[in-house]
């Protein structure tokens, strides 16, 4: 199996520290406000990579963070006059509320930056035993200079960097691109905490360093986030986490997800082209939207739009429709009608999957592999020359591809059953000639938005 590392710029085979468990860990969100689109497309990232992980049979660990302190954090509450606590309380939920609806399965350990502040001082003070630190009138900041490799992993010149560097708030920054580790308290109303420089509250950075040392240890398999994270963020991360552990500590391999633009554009809010999942989630099932997420390889950017979505709608509905009609006709079919029979081997299209999965997670390669599967069988389907067998290996290699995918089988289990029932009530009416009963079945359906279509193999359904 290989994996494009950000550390070594090219793919490398993936080898776990420990044999059959894998840790990782993925920058989460800064919770001041809902989740956009470029949260779900990160998340959903990562969920099917440890999917993926967890179907190859290792045992993952999974710690995802929240930022529940930051400039950020500050700003909206004063502004809604709420406490950080209280602005963290309320969109926490919200979070988990969306990654569940896309299908992400819930991290192992989702820590909150507020609940290790004492790990972080701890950090903290361990660099500023080994000299990487210098104390200011307003925090402390990690000294770059002290840490000869800072720049390395993002591939940076520092003299470009240096030209290019935001202009900071602290002119009496040694370096522009020093960070801070500590800062200290400037008004009342920003949460603090207690520590030997004055009371304050962490840089960013140092969160993530400290996090993954606690759940994780000194060393651990991946670190992944998104490719807006290298730098600083990550950059940061590896000089803080290098200088206290040692030069061997920290991320094996480093992953990344590529960016969402909005119509060949980038998305933000000044450009009025902003989308949070909810706006989105209004008008199509999230699914649909993971679905769309994951038609496009991880490390590739996404040009995000409407039909983008509409064919993620139409491509995901052709594969629901697929399965709830395969069994159609064939149902009470014999395994061993000679003349019929032909051999459609899943296990290949199994391997073929696999392969690109294997292959740094080539979820967009394994699909077309999925949609090849559909075509083919849909061809013979036709033709009514498959064996029972073949469509129960159909269905079979569908659900163990969905164990990753997670958008097949998934859809309104209560939907599915109550219209089955329906067209069972149906069947019998048409039978006893009740016409009138059996459109009533028919309307009523069509009102919850499924049609139904009468073909000689028997009823299905489409959900409009
Ligand atoms: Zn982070």
């Amino acid at each position: 199996m290989k994996i494009f590392n950000t550390k070594s710029g090219g793919k490398e085979e993936f080898i776990p520290l420990k044999k059959g468990v894998v840790k990782m860990y993925v920058c989460g969100p800064t919770v001041y406000d809902l989740g956009h689109l470029g949260h779900g497309r990160s998340a959903v990232c990562f969920d099917v990579i440890r999917k993926y992980l967890l179907y190859k049979g290792f045992k993952v660990t999974f710690v995802s963070n929240y930022t529940d302190i930051d400039d950020k954090m500050i700003n909206r509450a004063n502004e809604e006059g709420i406490t950080v606590k209280d602005l963290a309380d309320r969109i926490i939920p919200e979070y988990v509320r969306d990654y569940e609806a896309l299908g992400i399965m819930a991290p192992d350990i989702a820590p909150k930056a507020t609940e290790n502040i004492a790990e972080m001082v701890e950090i903290i003070e361990k660099l500023q035993e080994k000299g990487h630190t210098y104390v200011l009138d307003d925090g402390v900041y990690f000294d770059v200079k002290s840490f000869p490799h800072y720049g390395k992993f993002s591939r940076q010149n520092l003299e470009d960097l240096k030209m290019g560097a935001r202009v900071d708030v602290n002119e009496k920054k040694k370096n522009p691109y020093d960070f801070a580790l500590w800062k200290l308290k400037k008004d009342d109303f920003e949460p603090s905490w207690k520590s030997q420089w004055g009371e304050g509250r962490p840089g960013w950075h140092i969160e993530c360093s400290a996090m993954s040392f606690r759940y994780l240890g000194e060393k651990f398999d991946i670190h992944g986030g998104g490719l807006d994270l290298v730098f600083p963020h990550h950059e940061c991360e590896v000089a803080q986490s290098l200088a206290v552990f040692g030069d061997k500590a920290f991320a094996k391999y480093w992953m990344h997800n590529g960016f969402i633009n909005i119509d060949n554009e980038k998305m933000s809010k000044s450009l009025g082209n902003f989308f949070t999942l909810r706006d989105i989630f209004e008008k199509y099932d999230p699914k649909v939207v993971r679905f769309m997420f994951l038609q496009t390889h991880y490390r590739n950017p996404i040009n995000f739009s409407l039909d983008l979505l509409e064919q993620a709608k139409a491509g995901l509905q052709r594969l629901r429709d697929f399965v709830r009609t395969l069994h159609v006709g064939y149902e009470k079919l014999p395994d061993n009608i000679d003349d019929v029979r032909i051999i459609v081997n899943a296990e290949d299209y199994v391997k073929t999957f696999e392969q690109y999965m294997d292959n740094d997670f080539d979820l967009s390669g394994a699909l077309g592999v999925v949609f090849d599967f559909v075509k083919t069988i849909n061809a013979l389907r036709s033709t009514k020359k498959l064996t029972k067998n073949a469509i129960d290996g159909v269905e079979k290699f569908l659900k163990n591809a969905d164990k990753v995918l997670n958008v097949i089988f998934e859809e309104e289990k209560s939907l599915h059953s109550d219209t089955e029932k329906l067209i069972e009530e149906r069947d019998f009416a048409r039978k006893n000639k009740d016409f009138k009963k059996s459109d009533e079945i028919r309307d009523k359906l069509l009102k919850k938005g499924v049609v139904l279509e009468d073909t000689p193999n028997g009823t299905i359904w489409k959900k409009l």
